[in-house]
């Protein structure tokens, strides 16, 4: 599968929000990161929608994300690509491993992957039952597609976390490209998008560090170029859970979207004081005087 080519070697960032619900603190310091990393390094922030789950999805969220990202001045270069409409894409990337024999289908029930796979950093180590075409009992079963992972140890310098490796084999294991329920996995998604958009600077929470060795691997199988990772610190309640839909993270107050996000800046180790001024004028200051050996690599309890 062809990447298409950055002639300027331009550094080309993204924000990619999954619409399962409104913007919070959390994702609007994702947003914020790596708004302002791009825009520090003169570059493109493009805004990507992963739509590829319907039943976690929330209806009128995609809409609503890109409303809050406006009203904080948050503004994307080009068109909004959302991955809905991207499959044949995912399908032109599988296809190309098929042909490869990188990929295997696996027939195994969720249940029977659990109860057959040790606990790993993300779920479930797949035990490989499905290797073995010998074991597979196919008939009328749907079946998910597997990526063979073999002895690769991932290792990357995060320009916020350092140093972070991963044994993928031992610690994930073989993992789904194509789910049997039909639905393309995130990983796959995240990948093809990343290098069709010549994405080479990813700057995220470190919710997703776990998978980033998993893209990488895959990333090398389909002979894509490298991107440079930043993994942002998560905002955490006082019990040290993340802010998510699950957590109840408290929406974004558009009434005091200067407040928020002079908080945020104040998250990302931006110096103080930050002009109380609007929101744009905030991000150009904040541009100006961004500098990500300043943000810290910890997560963050706030308040709420
Ligand atoms: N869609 C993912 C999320 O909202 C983020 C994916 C990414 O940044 O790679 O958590």
């Amino acid at each position: 599968m062809k990447q298409n080519i950055n002639v300027n070697n331009q550094y080309i960032g993204r924000f990619a929000p999954s619409p399962t619900g409104r913007l919070h603190i959390g994702s609007l310091l994702c947003a914020v990161g790596s708004f302002l990393d791009a825009r520090a390094n003169n570059g493109q922030w493009l805004l990507r929608i992963e739509d590829i789950d319907p039943p976690r999805e929330e209806a009128g969220a995609a809409d609503d994300i890109l409303r809050t990202l406006q009203a904080f001045a948050l503004y994307w270069d080009g068109e909004v690509v959302y991955q809905s409409k991207r499959y044949h894409l995912y399908h032109e990337a599988l296809d190309y491993l098929l042909e490869k024999g990188e990929v295997y289908p696996c027939y195994c029930s969720r249940k029977t992957v659990k109860e057959n796979g040790i606990m790993g950093v993300d779920g479930v180590v797949y035990n490989g039952n499905c290797r073995k075409q010998s074991n597979i009992k196919s008939a009328g079963k749907n079946y998910a597609y597997r990526l063979y992972v073999d002895d690769d140890e991932i290792l990357f310098n995060d320009r916020i976390v350092g140093f972070y490796k991963q044994d993928i084999k031992r610690e994930v294991g073989d993992f789904v490209l194509l789910r049997a329920d039909g639905l393309w996995a995130y990983q796959l998604a995240v990948v093809v998008d990343d290098a069709m958009c010549r994405v080479n600077h990813i700057v995220r929470g470190q919710d997703l560090l776990v998978s980033t060795p998993r893209q990488i691997y895959l990333s090398k199988r389909l002979n894509y170029k490298p991107i440079q990772y930043a993994h942002l610190p998560l905002l955490t309640n006082r019990q040290g859970q993340k802010w998510s839909k699950q957590t109840l993270a408290p929406h974004l107050d558009l009434n005091c979207k200067e407040n928020l996000l002079r908080q945020v800046l104040i998250y990302l180790g931006l110096p103080e004081p930050i002009p109380a001024d609007s929101c744009e004028n905030i991000l150009q200051w904040a541009i100006v005087n961004w500098d990500i050996k300043r943000v810290p690599s910890n997560f963050i309890i706030t308040e709420n």
